[in-house]
């Protein structure tokens, strides 16, 4: 629909401009007049009918696209006619020629432009080109033969032009298509560890800074859990590293279903270490999903052929009440501390920062 506005408005003027400059207006100023009413009349609907045809074409785009097909193709059939009229009776030969000239520029300019829907790609070069050209063949032996024979000739080549045009077009939109799905996947796989599927910590950190930022600005506080599974070395060396890697897909699994916001951001930050952002998160409620993480993964139930793996974790918890004064580097700092602070007191349990 786009491809074909710039040229709607074109016809009305050009026929004008043949009309006064041959003398076609004082010599036939009926066929005048109603040649450019009928061009301002396709013109004035194609950019009245512009929106509805739009709106149309969500809910009945067959009856849209026809109407549409109609509106485009009324131009270079209005032309065909005028062609046919001036073989059969030429007012004067410059008019006949002229409107000759624009009818090969119209065939071929919108033939090639429009090519790229099929039916247009068809009909638009023949509607304007084929009547005045079996009006001459018509006209018997008094017609000269050679504007017939270069007529059908164009209309061969712009045919034959505009399959390569359609072909290109839609050969170059499904690889923007192709192109814009691969940079797609690239972009989640580049935020995603693969392991897990859950962020790593490159998305991670950028996400910190994006809403310690965002926290700072509207005055809202923040909240930081790190979790850490308790040693998992053993777990490891005891039932071997693909097992250990099932039990992280599975924590990661169950760390993220246990956040219900979906601002919130779980990251592998580590090896056996997750991070979950927490926006907007202040103190009491920092506490409460730190005690689901927490007891999502012991409520883990991990078999392995030797017997049911348990597995714990310890978390550390910070809330920022106001991110003012604080850097995420600062923020990650104390709450890897309490962390810190969780294994040393005996693992298995969530500690909450308290920054100076
Ligand atoms: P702690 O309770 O002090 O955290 O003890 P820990 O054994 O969990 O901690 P430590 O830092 O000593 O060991 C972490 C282990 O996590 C080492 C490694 O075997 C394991 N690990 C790290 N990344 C992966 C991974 O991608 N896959 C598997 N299977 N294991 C991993
Ligand atoms: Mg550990
Ligand atoms: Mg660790």
């Amino acid at each position: 629909m786009q491809r074909s506005r710039g040229g709607t408005a074109i016809h009305l003027p050009v026929w004008l401009a043949l009309g006064w400059a041959t003398g076609l207006d004082e010599r036939t100023p009926l066929l005048f007049g109603a040649a450019a009413a009928g061009f301002g009349l396709i013109a004035a609907l194609r950019f009245a009918l512009e929106s509805t045809l739009k709106q149309l074409s969500m809910r009945r785009h067959r009856l849209a696209r026809r109407l549409f097909l109609a509106l485009l193709l009324s131009n270079p059939a209005l032309w065909g006619l005028l062609s046919a009229w001036v073989s059969l009776q030429p007012p004067t030969a410059s008019a006949a020629y002229a409107i000759w000239m624009v009818v090969t520029g119209v065939s071929a300019a919108g033939g090639l432009l429009l090519s790229i829907d099929t039916v247009v790609r068809k009909s638009y070069a023949a509607l304007a080109v084929l009547p005045g050209s079996v009006a001459l063949a018509s006209a018997g032996a008094h017609a000269p033969l050679f504007p017939v024979v270069a007529t059908l000739l164009l209309l061969a080549y712009v045919y034959r032009a505009s399959a390569g045009v359609y072909d290109d077009y839609w050969a170059r939109l499904q690889a923007r298509v192709e192109l814009e799905e691969h940079a797609r996947q690239l972009e989640r796989l580049s935020r995603t560890d693969a392991l897990t599927q859950v962020y790593n910590r490159q998305y991670f950190d950028r996400q910190l800074g994006i809403e310690c930022a965002r926290a700072a600005r509207d005055g809202l506080p923040l909240s930081l859990v790190m979790i850490d599974i308790d040693h998992f070395k053993r777990v490891n060396d005891t039932y071997g590293h693909p097992f250990g890697d099932a039990c992280l897909q599975a924590v990661a699994r169950a760390l993220r279903d246990a956040l219900y916001r979906p601002a919130d951001v779980l990251a592998r930050y580590g090896g056996e270490e997750f991070i979950a952002l927490l926006p907007a998160t202040d103190a009491a409620a920092g506490v409460g999903v730190a005690a689901r993480l927490h007891g999502c993964v012991s409520a883990l139930s991990l078999s392995h052929p030797s017997g049911s793996v348990p597995l714990t974790c310890s978390v550390g918890l910070l809330t920022m009440r106001s991110v003012a004064h604080t850097t995420p580097a600062i923020a990650l700092n104390h709450a890897d501390q309490a962390l810190y602070a969780a294994k040393q007191q005996g693992r298995n349990r969530v500690v909450v920062a308290t920054p100076a």
